[in-house]
């Protein structure tokens, strides 16, 4: 487990593993000002300690800790802190008590469920917490005074850069992802972080977001029935863990009967390279 100081009032707490064959980065994120700060997301229970360990030694008590959607690598880590309030979506219910299955520890009901938007300050820093549905129903994303834009699971990378395809869970609606990431290029911030890749600054947003725009597209029009190939724009060696897409083939068949909402705008085609 390492922790990284991306600025003065930003770090960010990770380890390595890996599945498949593929390796990849599980993160935390602490935005802190004059021994105040708050916990994005927490990690699994060992990450968790980690970081606890880490915010006495700093001397940094936390306001609150946000938990972007509730799979262990991201929840478990909370249950290691007392009386710390716990801002999650109002929609976290299901993933919740999926999650507690697979935690060794009891899970905390969230003190503060976020409707649409939620807002945080520490000292003069503004934290937006607002709801992306998208890898998982009960998705947030963070934006951190309009620098830092927090995007949990909805994008996905290995160690190597490799795009890994969006993930759709049990409880996700690939509607839903595509407009998250559709809204995503609307807001201002010059740091996209990950909770399992690279920290990218001054990131190439046609890139980052057009290749998944492009995947749920393609998904979406197919009525989920496409090969994986038809879904990338590139060639499928350039991506990682490329099994994801039979998974979502099957939940996306299994779960998913609404049509498109007014949630869902197409975008221009876009083009892929030949
Ligand atoms: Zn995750």
């Amino acid at each position: 487990m390492e922790k990284i100081i991306i600025s003065s009032n930003l770090t960010q707490y990770r380890l390595i593993e890996t599945l498949d064959r593929v390796t990849y980065y599980t993160s935390s994120f602490l935005y802190h000002h004059k021994g105040q700060g708050v916990l994005i997301d927490s990690g699994y229970g060992r990450l968790g300690q980690f970081i606890k360990d880490d915010l006495e030694q700093s001397k940094i008590i936390l306001n609150a800790i946000v938990i972007t959607h509730y799979h262990k690598d991201h929840a478990e880590g909370s249950t290691v802190f007392n009386e710390i309030p716990i801002i999650a979506s109002d929609q976290y219910e299901d993933t919740f008590y999926k999650c507690q299955n697979v935690c060794t520890q009891q899970l905390k009901i969230p003190n503060v469920l976020v409707k649409d938007k939620y807002f945080l300050t520490v000292d003069t820093s503004r934290i937006e917490i607002f709801k992306t549905p998208g890898h998982t129903k009960c998705g947030l994303s963070v934006l951190i005074n309009n620098e830092y834009l927090y995007v949990s699971d909805n994008l996905l990378e290995d160690i190597n850069n490799k795009i890994i395809v969006p993930y759709l869970d049990a409880s996700s609606n690939p509607y839903d992802h595509y407009k998250t990431i559709y809204n995503y290029q609307n807001l201002k911030f010059h740091t996209l972080l990950l909770t399992h890749g690279p920290i990218k600054e001054n990131v190439n947003l046609t890139h980052e977001f057009g290749e998944r725009l492009f995947y749920l597209e393609t998904f979406i029009k197919s009525k989920f029935s496409c090969n994986i190939e038809d879904c990338l724009l590139t060639n499928i060696e350039n991506y990682s863990m490329t099994a994801i897409h039979k998974i979502n083939v099957r939940n996306a068949k299994k779960h998913v009967s609404i049509q498109p909402t007014s949630f869902f705008e197409p975008m221009e085609c876009i083009t892929k390279e030949i």
